[in-house]
């Protein structure tokens, strides 16, 4: 069995500023004072709702679980917790691959979808 190796783009980028509250700025100037969406930048009042944030939200707490993993199987090596923490790694490992093959999914369908709408012929009712 081969050890597998982090990967060299696992590192999440830092939220620091929209992790805990709201980035975004009320009407009146000041910042909202609301949590941020787990994983987003603001919001649910803010955009955090949406669907392309909440997908990019999930993407990124499942970086970030498998980046903290990586870093607890190394922090465990030659201890009697190494293999636990190579098998939370494992896991974190598999559930952020499916994702990524979701988002991947995702993106043929909506190419697929732009193509049809640009060879759709118009409705001559709708027009
Ligand atoms: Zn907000």
């Amino acid at each position: 069995m081969t050890r597998p190796r982090p990967r060299e783009d696992s590192r999440p980028r830092k939220r620091r500023k929209g992790r805990d509250q709201c980035a975004a700025r009320r009407r009146d100037g000041e910042q909202c004072l609301a949590p941020a969406v787990e994983g987003a930048l603001v919001c649910r009042r803010h955009g955090g709702g949406a669907p392309q944030v909440q997908i990019a939200a999930r993407h990124f707490v499942l970086l970030e679980a498998h980046y903290t993993a990586v870093r607890e199987w190394e922090e465990a090596r030659g201890t009697p917790a190494e293999f636990d923490a190579l098998c939370r790694w494992s896991a974190a490992e598999r559930d952020l691959f499916e994702y990524e093959v979701k988002l991947v999914r995702l993106a043929v369908l909506r190419a697929r979808v732009k193509r049809l709408k640009a060879e759709a012929v118009p409705s001559p009712v709708a027009g």
